[in-house]
């Protein structure tokens, strides 16, 4: 960190700063110009914070010279992360498609879904058993019983599965039931208790974004479950909240490349919350794979129209299959498989 000193700051308020940074066990180098003294802290500075050093006197700004976040930075580890999921590979050359309903709603519901995402080509299945809704009124999941339903119609199709987590208190169920990747939904990404917990378990992660968060933030989400142990953070970016309002929510591409640079770990997209139309999923899904996500998440249901949740942007079972198709010829042409 350097911490700039104003023209007219006294020896004193020099020295004040010094002292808060050795406080902290970090050394200092002074470099005196001729108009100005600057101090840089040596040694990690990830303990500090510019607001620690803005309201001192005599201090005119104090910026971060390196990265807040360390271990889900490429910086640190220049390699990509390849996440096996039960012997399927999410972050390395073949991209993943991640497909099922948006809720768990029977078993008949939830086995002619792992039929049809097994023989469309996807390797992970998706589907909700708990879910967030905006209103207490509208279906909230099957819970417990959605994750049995699950676990039994992907077991036959030998199908990961993919289910989000809201409540740290379920935590032990989802081992329970072996969950093979923990979703933490755009509601939760700053649920820092949520985060440090599923850091403490040895099960892949699901980071989506927050509706309203920037990358930097998402970043230092990540870090935190990173923090306690768990690596295998996989980012979702699912369309942050824009003035627009002909779609549900604006996917940010343009994440794609920040992240891919910025970090490691695999980056996937959905575009099905992002559109919140089924018509909308197949363009924004050739999108991600020409930008370079790898994977995405696409919610589908045996018969849309009668879906209990986000019926209008689930794809049925023929356009998933016509879109493996589209996808998988986009990922040739950049070098990929799916
Ligand atoms: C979901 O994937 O079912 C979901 C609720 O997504 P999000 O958290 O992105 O809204
Ligand atoms: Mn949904």
């Amino acid at each position: 960190m350097i911490i700039v000193m104003s023209g007219d700051a006294s020896d004193q308020q020099v020295d004040a700063v010094v002292n808060k940074i050795k406080g902290f066990g970090l050394d200092v180098n002074i470099s005196r110009g001729t108009e100005r003294t600057v101090i840089g802290a040596i040694g990690d500075e990830r303990k500090l914070d510019a607001e620690m050093f803005d309201s001192m006197p005599g201090v005119e700004q104090s910026m971060h010279i390196v990265k807040p976040y360390k271990i889900v930075a490429r910086e640190w580890h220049k390699e990509n992360t390849v996440i096996d999921i039960k012997g399927v590979k999410l972050g390395g050359n073949q991209i993943q498609i991640i497909s099922g309903p948006c809720s768990v709603e029977t078993q008949e519901q939830m086995d002619e879904s792992a039929k049809f995402v097994s023989e469309s080509g996807c390797h992970l299945m998706r589907g909700g058993a708990f879910k967030p809704r905006t209103s207490p009124y509208t279906f909230q999941g099957a819970g417990v019983e959605g994750l049995a339903m699950f676990r039994k119609a992907a077991d036959r199709y030998n199908l990961p599965i993919v289910t989000e987590l809201m409540d740290v208190r379920m935590l032990d169920t989802f081992l329970e039931y072996d969950v093979d990747v923990i979703q933490i939904g755009t509601r939760n990404m700053q649920n820092f208790d949520l985060l440090k917990e599923v850091g403490r378990v040895n099960k892949p992660v699901i980071l989506k974004r927050g509706m309203a968060a920037t990358i930097s933030e998402w970043l230092m989400a990540a870090e935190y479950i990173a923090a306690g142990g768990n690596h295998n953070i996989i980012f979702c970016e699912r369309g942050v909240r824009s003035y627009e309002t002909y779609y549900r929510n604006m996917l940010d591409i343009t994440a794609i490349p920040v992240l891919k640079k910025e970090t490691h770990l695999p980056v996937i997209i959905d575009p099905s919350h992002a559109g919140g139309k089924a018509w909308m999923v197949p363009a924004l899904s050739r999108a991600a794979i020409a930008a370079g996500a790898d994977g995405l998440l696409i919610e589908s249901h045996p018969r849309p129209c009668e879906a209990w949740c986000d019926a209008d942007q689930a794809l049925s079972p023929e356009e998933l299959k016509k879109l493996m198709g589209e996808m998988a010829g986009i990922a040739s042409v950049i070098g990929r498989t799916l």
